[in-house]
């Protein structure tokens, strides 16, 4: 384009030149006596012809130009677009988390300087989920879209799109709490009517929650979260709309343990126990499950299971995994040193075994110790990515990886699962194990699963063995291992020599 501008303006230069010339030519020519007429005729026939090129270079330097001012416009547009299209939603056009927050972080500090009360309204579409479900996608999308015009119409407050079904808004320059829940409650109100989407009549049904500022948090983020949390409590009640309020909190709680894990995984603060298991033929502990413990600065020692759900929903599991899988390495490469044989067996959390990153990672970083290595999985674990999962057995079996069955009789217990992979062992639940000395039904299920753990040539473990005569009764039903508080507590190894001469000591 720029190309094109120079030549036009050049071939523009040079006839303006030749007209010039061949005018000055007319005129001195003119003046001379004698000059022929037809030179004269042919003079003014070239400044003609000049003058038309001259014209017609200039129409087209024009059109370059008005083409380059185009281009440069739409360009400008689509960039515009473009930030339009990433600071707002795309199905509904209102600015996105992102851009609310912004915008909300800086009407704080303005409200601040006024010493100002300012709240966050967050509104959940409670149905939004249910019309996905019943009828589809679109139909939820054009739901939510609809709702979005009412908002837009009845609400004259700064609107944000939040999260799925989730609206936000800023109500400014309140004088309380009070007021914020009026307005709030009159907002709700106005705008729970009777849409229709995929030719139903659908009512609008939604939930609220507020937080406000000063008060319940300074922070956009921390406004909005709690916000939220006031939105879920008031769903989850059944209340319609909350304020925040402190009783709220255990959830931020979660949030904070979450974080601090997180912290604790990269500053390597966790720690590791292991639980003896005893093996009934030799009569002696032939190994251990490791099992992760974490002490809190605050709060002390936090039990996995308070953790391990969170951390699998926040991908922190992979981390914890990957930790979890380094210790067994460090354990196992001493036990070799020493040449003491040594059975560990390392819980594998349910996403771990669909990920063929992880497994693969885990097969690689074991290699040296596979034949002593024992993943633990639950049912749960077999659930996620069939194919996957039948394909990373595959790999850990031909690895040399043997497989137990943790927590078996808690979960379908399906024979599907039993019949599609090759368990090494089965490990039968501490639910049916500690009371199988005094419940007839509990000594009946174990009976029936070390037969069939047996009968498929697995070896069946036996958790939460609590006392002596637990502990014989499972001895005289055939089970292979036992593991509970009966034969040793879990404990944090700081001397593995001392632990393992502690667990030979341990006799029945
Ligand atoms: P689990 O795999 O079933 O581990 C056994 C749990 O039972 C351990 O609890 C252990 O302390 C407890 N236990 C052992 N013997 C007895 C007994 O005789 N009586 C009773 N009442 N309990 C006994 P812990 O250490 O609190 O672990 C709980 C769960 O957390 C584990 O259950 C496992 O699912 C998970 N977990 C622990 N460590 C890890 C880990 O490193 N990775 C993953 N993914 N999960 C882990
Ligand atoms: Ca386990
Ligand atoms: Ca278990």
């Amino acid at each position: 384009m720029k190309q094109a501008l120079m030549k036009a303006s050049g071939r523009i230069a040079a006839t303006q030149a030749a007209v010039v010339a061949a005018l000055l030519l007319v005129i001195v020519f003119m003046a001379v006596d004698h000059f022929p007429l037809w030179a004269v005729f042919l003079l003014a026939v070239l400044t003609l012809l000049a003058l038309v090129a001259l014209w017609t270079f200039r129409t087209e330097l024009l059109s370059t130009r008005l083409a380059v001012i185009s281009r440069d416009k739409l360009l400008r547009n689509s960039a515009r677009q473009a930030r339009r299209l990433h600071n707002n939603d795309v199905l509904t056009g209102l600015p996105n988390r992102t851009r609310f927050r912004d915008y909300l972080e800086q009407q704080l500090v303005t409200s601040r300087k006024k010493d100002n009360h300012l709240a966050v309204g967050i509104l959940a579409l409670n149905n939004l989920e249910t019309i996905q479900d019943i009828i589809d996608d679109d139909a939820g999308d054009q739901l939510v879209s609809q709702f979005t015009d009412i908002l837009t119409e009845e609400v004259p407050c700064y609107l944000g799109y939040v999260g799925p079904g989730i609206f936000a808004f800023l109500l400014d320059d309140i004088s309380d709490r009070k007021t914020a829940f009026a307005m709030m409650h009159e907002i709700m109100k106005t705008v729970s009517k009777d849409l229709v989407v995929a030719e139903l009549t659908i009512r609008i049904q939604v939930s609220g929650g507020i937080a406000i500022c000063p008060g319940d948090a300074d922070s956009a983020t921390s406004l909005i979260q709690k916000a939220k949390l006031a939105m879920t409590n008031a769903k989850k009640t059944g209340a319609q709309l909350l304020l925040f309020n402190q009783s709220m909190a255990p959830d931020l709680h979660k949030l904070q343990l979450i974080s601090d894990l997180k912290e604790a995984l990269s500053e390597r603060k966790l720690m590791w126990a292991l639980q003896p298991q005893y093996d009934v033929s030799t009569k002696r502990v032939v190994g251990a499950e490791l099992l992760i413990r974490w002490q809190h600065p605050d709060y002390g020692w936090v039990p996995p299971t308070d953790f391990i759900a969170w951390a699998e929903q926040t991908g922190l599991i992979r981390q914890i995994t990957e930790a979890a899988i380094e210790q067994a390495c460090l354990i196992l490469a001493h036990m070799k040193a020493i040449n003491r044989s040594f059975k560990l067996s390392v819980n594998l959390s349910s996403n771990d075994l669909a990920d063929t990153d992880v497994v693969k990672r885990i097969i690689a970083q074991t290699v040296d110790y596979a034949e002593s290595l024992t993943l633990e999985i639950t049912e749960t674990a077999l659930m996620k990515d069939m194919d996957a999962v039948v394909r990373n057995v595959e790999l850990l079996k031909t690895a040399g990886i043997k497989l137990s069955l943790d927590d078996y009789g808690t979960g379908y217990s399906s024979l599907e699962y039993l019949q599609a992979f090759c368990f090494d062992e089965i490990k039968i639940d501490r639910m049916f194990i500690t009371d199988v000395a005094h419940v007839e039904r509990n000594l009946k299920l174990t009976q029936a699963s070390i037969e069939l753990g047996h009968s498929l040539g697995a070896i069946v473990v036996a958790e939460g063995v609590e006392d002596q005569k637990s502990a014989e009764l499972l001895i005289a039903m055939g089970c292979d291992v036992l593991q509970g508080y009966h034969i040793g507590r879990p404990v944090i190894v700081s001397d593995l020599d001392a632990y393992l001469l502690h667990s030979e000591q341990v006799r029945f």
